[in-house]
């Protein structure tokens, strides 16, 4: 691929594992890390290690084992846990502190009872604080979706003057549509007045559906990293789902012009890996992962595809690494997919047994909602 470099910073080990049910144990994150280096993520997010001591652990586990990406950390605005982040994440071979921070009134006056200039304050306090132990902090505005939008700009200043390498934009409600979050982008690469070359980055929650259309409208504005998570897990509804926004940046980098590091052959397997972990399985109907992302049942697609597969698939199950694209047979199948399957099999028949072949399957079909391999070989035999 050609063109912008796009950073794509995975937070499955630390947003993801906010999925209910989805916490994982030290060796298992450093496990599933091991993966996401193998797919060629940019930024790995260990954890949050104030949450616990067995976090703490396990970020520390990661930034030591792991030196093929970059290790990310998250913390509050707080010095002593600031302190803390550090102590995890310092071994990596390139460490990063992400500091976050409520930013739009909802929270400043209902969570926590502060005003703006006292964030204001927090930010570079909290930002310089962490500039001491590192150059690559990344700073993010909590709910800056629905914060004002000049005091966001402010803000992003405020913590690029302190040292801040990365500013992220969290839409961490899920409350953005993908037209205005693209107008938001556009609007603070405009107006932060130091944005430089500085790394303009975006979060998105999946409340509304929308994360992974938001974050490729922020890529259309120009932002270079991205966060996502494998299978889009996360908090409440999820994140944008890395499968789906690498797939669509590469099947449609006609249109993104964009390059990325991802090994995509390695999305499927990271997806089973992290299903294996957590015991949380996939929808069947899930884009690029689901068990019938390449799955075909009708007779119009299966001709077609047996003729060329271009004419119905806009990506191989190869690039993914998901296993080859399959055939369902049932009442919406036709005679050409009949007859390959039972070719397959290794039985010849002529025009006329195939007729009365694809008569009593679909008979059958219409009465039963799976048929299995054995049934339909029952009825060839009786050819
Ligand atoms: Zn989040």
């Amino acid at each position: 691929m050609q063109g912008k470099r796009i950073f794509i910073y995975d937070t499955t080990l630390r947003d993801g594992e906010q999925s209910p049910g989805a916490g994982m144990m030290p060796d298992e994150k450093l496990r599933l890390a091991r993966q996401l280096e193998i797919l060629g993520v940019d930024i790995i997010e260990a954890g949050f290690p104030v949450s616990s001591a067995g976090e703490f652990i396990a970020v520390r586990q990661i930034a030591r084992k792991i030196r093929g990406c970059q290790i990310a950390a998250m913390t509050r605005a707080r010095i002593t846990d600031i302190n803390r982040t550090w102590e995890a994440v310092r071994e990596a071979a390139d460490p990063r502190i992400h500091i976050i921070l409520p930013a739009s009134d909802i929270l400043l006056q209902y969570q926590l009872r502060k005003s703006r200039q006292e964030i204001m304050e927090i930010t570079k306090m909290s930002v310089a604080h962490a500039r001491t132990y590192t150059d690559d902090i990344e700073f993010s505005p909590m709910d800056a979706t629905r914060t004002d939008k000049d005091f966001l700009c402010r803000l992003l200043e405020a913590a690029i003057d302190a040292g801040a390498k990365t500013v992220n934009i969290a839409d961490t409600v899920g409350y953005a549509i993908p037209t205005e979050f693209g107008e938001l982008i556009r609007y603070v690469s405009a107006n932060v007045k130091n944005i430089g070359d500085h790394i303009l980055s975006v979060h998105c929650h999946d409340d509304l559906g929308l994360a992974v259309a938001n974050t490729l409208a922020a890529v259309e504005q120009g932002v270079s990293q991205v966060k996502c998570t494998i299978n889009g897990i996360g908090e409440r509804a999820g994140n944008a789902a890395l499968e789906e926004v690498v797939m669509t940046l590469k099947t449609r980098n006609d249109r993104f012009g964009v390059q990325m590091r991802i090994k995509t052959e390695q999305i499927y397997k990271t997806s089973q890996l992290l299903t294996e972990i957590t015991g949380i399985p996939v929808q069947p109907n899930k884009a690029i992962v689901g068990a019938n992302a390449f799955a075909h049942e009708a007779g119009i697609h299966q001709d077609g595809l047996l003729k060329d597969t271009r004419t119905y698939e806009i990506m191989t199950p190869q690039s993914a690494g998901a296993p080859e694209n399959r055939f369902i047979l049932g009442k919406h199948s036709g005679r050409h997919a009949i007859r390959s399957y039972i070719e397959k099999t290794g039985y010849l028949v002529n025009e006329s047994q195939l007729d009365d072949i694809t008569t009593r399957f679909k008979g059958m079909a219409d009465h039963c909602k799976n048929i299995s391999d054995a049934e339909l070989d029952a009825i060839v035999k009786k050819k």
